[in-house]
């Protein structure tokens, strides 16, 4: 019993929600709020984003993790790459998947476990280009400073099975080239990317991460739902100062923030949590949150608006003999704004066959024998149930699939009552933008080469079926509720259209500019930020995991930047960083805290006595910049002002600040 209780929680500061209680652990801030334990950070969400973001945190602050699921340490379906398709088959509630179905009528999954999506993901990991970097204004060494510091803890190169050497081979055939071989960067061309899977097919996840926070500062919650931020109302802005939240036996509790200046709340619930969240506490369109009687603290009509999901659609392709179980390993990244990927097989323990293996699984693939309006759940499950008299080679083949770069079609969230459990309603609207139609058939047409290419076709063996055949096939193989037409096979745009799944890169809905600030900071309201996918407005990479790992360990730098002198005027030098390596973002960030530091003492305090202050401040900078000299100077410019400051130092002098260079 002991055992297995230390393997569900595997760190110390990992616990369920129901032993949240008042004070005196060593985690809660000294600042207390009325008897109640409160934290520098409020972290909803241990998600991707969240974990990597909290352990950085705690190296210097207080931080509660909250997190809705469970822990994914001694779960087999989240460990195990061979469960993949098992566990987003698993719709119980205690299932680390939570299915959805948008109203478009494709079938989808978010995440309920701490690690969130990166539990559940096909766990290949790509870097965003350098042209995402630059167009979302984050800063290019501190974000190659922060891949790495996960890429060193939880990131693989993969063993390519021959399906995916098949596919490699085949992209390059069909003149997706150059090949650069295996690499994190994104380049166009053919590529074998990261993954998170080892090579016994274990997956390692963002809660591993958490093994480099400061177990003093650190209370991580599992089963913690957190229903609603609250509000202090009766200033002249609106400032978070806790949340209420059920723990797993269905009791409420209060979390505070501290009453210290820079002490915030980070949602960090995903793309669809985090706008319903926001919603839920009022932060949302005034008429919305009317018809559902919630208080309105912010009208913003934005919350939850210009959504996307990059459309997917796959060929399948049988195979005569066995194929060994893939996810995706290799990319084609073309330059018509289409990318290449492929699965293969499903899980192959001696008695899976009996199981569900949810959609876009082989044997999905291979039987979906049920008309496609007539694809509920229930009927999947009827399926499922007789599919164990079905012949063995009807479980052999593997997908090749097509997905849209950077989505035009854009839909939205809005809610369907106030029960943060219950999914709002989703809608992505699919290719309703032409030019998401003419990139899929772009990529069908490259599908349609790879699978003619001489390295593919050697490997499937696949008996003369002309590509007809796959198409038709597909029509079936893509499960979701869509009508299908008569004219499938023969226009492209049609099989599109009607075969549109989903590969789980949705984002969006806190957008930069309309519900966040470039520091996302939630504009119109004080101490609370969004930081995770939901403040995208394209998808990063090929796939996005690996860039929403590294904004929450590079966010750090944003968060811990704005709190440079605390209340009673000392100085909070050396925010953030740390973690595994002890190098790169801390020593950054205490240079360039402390620069900020100096720069903003001598401008609010230009008077004599101050001037000490300063000085020892920018001396402390530049020690550390001395002591850490490969970490980038984030404020170079700040140096000459601060001391032009300095120098001149009178009670008048008057210089705007520049705004710090912000990650996004
Ligand atoms: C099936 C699947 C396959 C995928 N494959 C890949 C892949 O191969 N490669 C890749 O790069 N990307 C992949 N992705 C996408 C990628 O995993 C996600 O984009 C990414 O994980 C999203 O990160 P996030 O931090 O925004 O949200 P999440 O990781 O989902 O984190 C949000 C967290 O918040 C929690 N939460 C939500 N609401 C509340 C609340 N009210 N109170 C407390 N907690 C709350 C959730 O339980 C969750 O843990 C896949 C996704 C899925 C679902």
């Amino acid at each position: 019993m002991q055992e297995s209780h230390q393997a569900q929680y595997r760190y110390p500061f990992i616990k369920p929600a129901s032993s949240f209680s008042p004070p005196s652990s060593s985690a809660s801030s000294q600042a207390q709020t009325g008897g109640e334990p409160a934290y520098d950070y409020i972290i909803v969400g241990g998600g991707t984003a969240g974990c990597p973001l909290a352990a950085t945190l705690s190296r210097n602050y207080t931080v509660l993790l909250l997190e809705r699921g469970g822990t994914p340490f001694a779960n087999a379906n989240v460990s195990f790459m061979r469960n993949f398709h098992i566990s987003l088959a698993d719709i119980s509630e205690k299932s680390a998947s939570q299915m959805f179905i948008s109203t478009d009528g494709v079938f989808n999954s978010r995440a309920r476990v701490l690690g969130g999506g990166t539990c559940i993901n096909a766990g290949f990991y790509s870097r965003a280009s350098a042209s995402f970097i630059k167009k979302v204004g984050w800063d290019a060494e501190l974000v190659n400073e922060s891949y790495p510091w996960i890429e060193k803890q939880i990131v693989y190169q993969p063993q390519l099975p021959p399906w995916q050497k098949a596919v490699r081979d085949g992209l390059i055939e069909a003149g997706i080239s150059p090949f650069n071989g295996f690499t994190y960067d994104h380049k166009y061309g053919t590529k074998v990317g990261g993954t998170i899977f080892d090579r016994f097919g274990r997956r390692h996840t963002a809660a591993e991460l958490l093994a480099s926070a400061n177990p003093e500062k650190l209370h991580v919650l599992v089963h913690a739902t957190v229903q609603k931020i609250e509000f202090d109302t009766t200033g002249k802005t609106p400032k978070a100062v806790g949340v209420i939240f059920k723990d797993e036996n269905g009791v409420t509790h209060r979390a505070t923030l501290s009453k210290r200046s820079g002490s915030e709340i980070i949602v960090s619930s995903g793309a669809i949590g985090s706008p319903q969240l926001l919603l839920l506490s009022g932060i949302g369109p005034k008429t919305e949150l009317e018809k559902f009687n919630i208080s309105v603290v912010l009208d913003n009509e934005f919350v939850g608006k210009d959504m996307a999901d990059n459309p997917l659609n796959t060929i399948f392709v049988p195979t005569n003999g066995p194929v060994k179980q893939s996810l995706i390993q290799t990319v084609g990244i073309t330059k018509l704004g289409v990318y290449i990927e492929a699965s293969s097989g499903f899980g192959q323990s001696s008695d899976s066959i009996h199981w569900d293996h949810g959609i876009a699984s082989a044997e999905i693939g291979q039987l979906s024998t049920i008309p496609p309006k007539q694809r509920t759940h229930e009927a999947i499950h009827h399926y499922r149930k007789s599919k164990r008299n079905l012949p063995h080679e009807a479980f052999m083949g593997g997908f090749i699939l097509e997905k849209i770069a950077m989505p035009l079609s854009k839909g939205q969230i809005s809610l369907i009552n106030t029960n943060i459990d219950d999914n709002p309603s989703i809608t992505f609207n699919y290719f309703s933008h032409p030019s998401d139609v003419a990139r899929c058939v772009d990529g069908i047409r490259i599908i349609e080469k790879i699978v003619q290419s001489k390295h593919f076709a050697n490997f499937t063996k696949f008996d003369k079926k002309t590509t007809d055949k796959l198409l038709n096939m597909s029509v079936q193989a893509n499960v979701n509720l869509l009508p299908k037409h008569t004219n499938d096979t023969k226009s492209l745009e049609q099989f599109c259209k009607d075969t549109v799944i989903t590969i789980w890169h949705y984002h969006g809905g806190c957008h930069v500019g309309k519900v966040v600030d470039s520091d996302y900071k939630v504009l119109g309201v004080e101490r609370l930020r969004v930081i995770d996918g939901s403040t995208f407005y394209d998808s990063p990479g090929t796939n996005p995991q690996a860039t929403v790992m590294m904004m929450g360990r590079s966010a750090d730098f944003i968060v811990t930047s704005s709190r440079v002198v605390d209340d009673d005027g000392t100085l909070e030098v050396g925010g953030g960083g740390g973690g595994k390596t002890g190098q790169g973002m801390s020593g950054c960030n205490c240079v360039n805290v402390a620069l900020i530091s100096a720069t903003k003492s001598a401008i609010d305090h230009g008077s004599q006595p101050r001037l000490v202050h300063v000085l020892v401040a920018l001396e402390s900078a530049l020690l550390a910049f001395f002591a850490h000299r490969n970490c980038s100077l984030m404020f170079p410019a700040l140096v000459p002002v601060a001391a032009k400051i300095c120098v001149e130092d009178g009670p008048n002098t008057h210089v705007s600040t520049p705004p710090p260079k912000s990650l996004a």
